[in-house]
């Protein structure tokens, strides 16, 4: 993927010390071919290469005492420029109701991002309405509805024999009665571009006067994203971009595109089906991301939102007190579950972004799920003092596990490393709040 082949070029041009231009030209001409392998635009390829060149090759940079270092901060930093700098947040009306307008073709993702987007500006203490506009499928507006159900939030339909534009009329008046204070209208979409679409939508955004008209786009389409953000954008003037589907193994060109062809900046990026698969879209953070930099501070968010702090706290006494059991290894395993798939989060932790790193690591789900089993094969007993574990018990527990006496070792083995790395921590400074990851 495109980290792994940038990772390789920046390790080449480290290990060299002094760099000629030549090896910077080389290695400028490695990322391009992955840039384009990523399905990123060859204009904003080509301008994105130039610009790094114009930097790199100058006296400054070449002289430096660690001109790799500075190579890549100028990519780092022109790729975030590429992705529009600095986060943007969303058009909020002065003067309520906010109406934001869901836009984008059949499938991109509308009703299930109008649902997280409501439910993360309900987090906020926003209190929206989300309006089903879509009366082509009858299923659109059930969609809508059972989102609603699950957010416990309001959804305003007038059924599906109804003019979407009389529907977002409509919702204004329901807004005010219902003391909602944001609007998120739910438009139709169709497969590709068409006529009537987009007659309709001009319709809808001539009747409400939207603040926010937010286009949705599907990551894993590649270039073809950029070419619908144009379109889109032509007719309607959007203000902003949701890109959806960045779970998936979305080659990057959407997002490093969308931006420079379009001028509009990506506000949100959808990772993943659930409710709460919505976060804001930040381009530095996407950036370090993409070079294998890691997102520490995406990580730490992560961190704080899946793991419940009376418990960290707790857990944190007993490290000290080298109290550290089998359940707690057990417990603290599955809060790290929580926070997501294991390959995701370690893409995010510095230096790990690579599949090569990954494999040598071997923290698959499927290990953690044997690790669970395994322990909870355990009695309880066994878990507070591992050490009576001894071969008939370990027999017992493989079995009742379903896995293999090796397995159990393994388990033990790592038990036993984290448990003196701990202690090791704790002769230390064991830092306030931090993480532990047991591996
Ligand atoms: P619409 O036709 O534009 O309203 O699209 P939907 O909201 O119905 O979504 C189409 C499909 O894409 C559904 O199966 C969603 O679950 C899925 N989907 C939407 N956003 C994401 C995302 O960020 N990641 C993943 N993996 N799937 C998504
Ligand atoms: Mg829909």
């Amino acid at each position: 993927n495109l980290a792994e082949k940038l990772q390789d070029t920046f390790d080449k041009l480290r290990g060299k010390g002094k760099l000629s231009e030549s090896d910077v030209k080389s290695a400028l001409k490695e990322v391009k071919m992955a840039l384009l392998e990523a399905d990123v635009n060859y204009k904003v390829v080509k301008r994105f290469v130039n610009k790094i060149e114009e930097r790199a090759v100058g006296k400054e940079v070449m002289d430096s005492l660690t001109p790799a270092q500075q190579v890549i901060k100028i990519v780092n930093e022109e790729m975030q420029n590429l992705m529009g700098g600095s986060q943007e947040e969303i058009n909020i009306s002065p003067d309520p109701p906010t109406i934001i307008m869901m836009v984008g073709l059949q499938g991109s993702g509308k009703t299930t991002s109008a649902g997280k987007l409501a439910r993360m500006l309900s987090n906020k203490g926003k209190n929206p309405l989300l309006v089903a506009a879509d009366v082509y499928r009858p299923a659109a507006i059930r969609q809508l509805q059972v989102l609603g159900e699950r957010l416990d939030l309001p959804v305003f339909s007038m059924g599906e024999d109804s003019d979407p534009v009389d529907i977002a009329k409509g919702s204004i008046n329901f807004a005010s009665t219902h003391n909602c204070d944001t609007i998120i209208l739910d438009t139709a979409g169709r497969l590709h571009i068409d006529q009537e679409m987009m007659e309709e939508l001009e319709g809808i955004k001539g009747a409400v006067d939207p603040d926010e008209i937010l286009l949705v786009v599907d990551a894993m389409t590649g270039q073809d994203a950029v070419n619908v953000a144009q379109n889109f954008d032509k007719r309607l003037d959007i203000d902003g971009i949701l890109l959806t589907k960045m779970d998936g193994d979305a080659r990057g060109g959407a997002a490093l595109s969308i931006k420079e062809i379009t001028g509009k900046p990506i506000k949100f990026a959808g990772t993943g089906e659930k409710l709460a698969d919505l976060e804001p879209f930040h381009p530095d953070r996407m950036a370090s991301r993409i070079l294998g930099m890691g997102d520490v501070l995406g990580l730490i968010e992560k961190a704080e939102k899946s793991i419940d702090k009376e418990k960290a706290k707790a857990l944190e006494e007993k490290i000290r007190k080298n109290e550290f059991t089998l359940e707690d290894f057990m417990e603290q395993m599955s809060q790290v579950r929580n926070m997501g798939p294991m390959d995701e989060l370690l893409g995010m932790i510095p230096g790990m972004g690579g599949a090569k790193q990954l494999k040598n690591l071997q923290v698959d789900d499927k290990q953690l799920d044997h690790i669970e089993a395994i322990i909870s094969s355990m009695t309880p007993e066994e878990r507070r003092k591992p050490d009576i574990i001894n071969g008939s018990r370990r027999k017992r527990i493989a079995q009742g596990s379903g896995t293999k006496i090796q397995d159990v070792n393994r388990l033990l083995k790592q038990f036993r490393q984290t448990k003196k790395m701990m202690k090791k921590l704790n002769s230390g400074n064991l830092k306030k709040g931090g993480m532990n990851l047991p591996f």
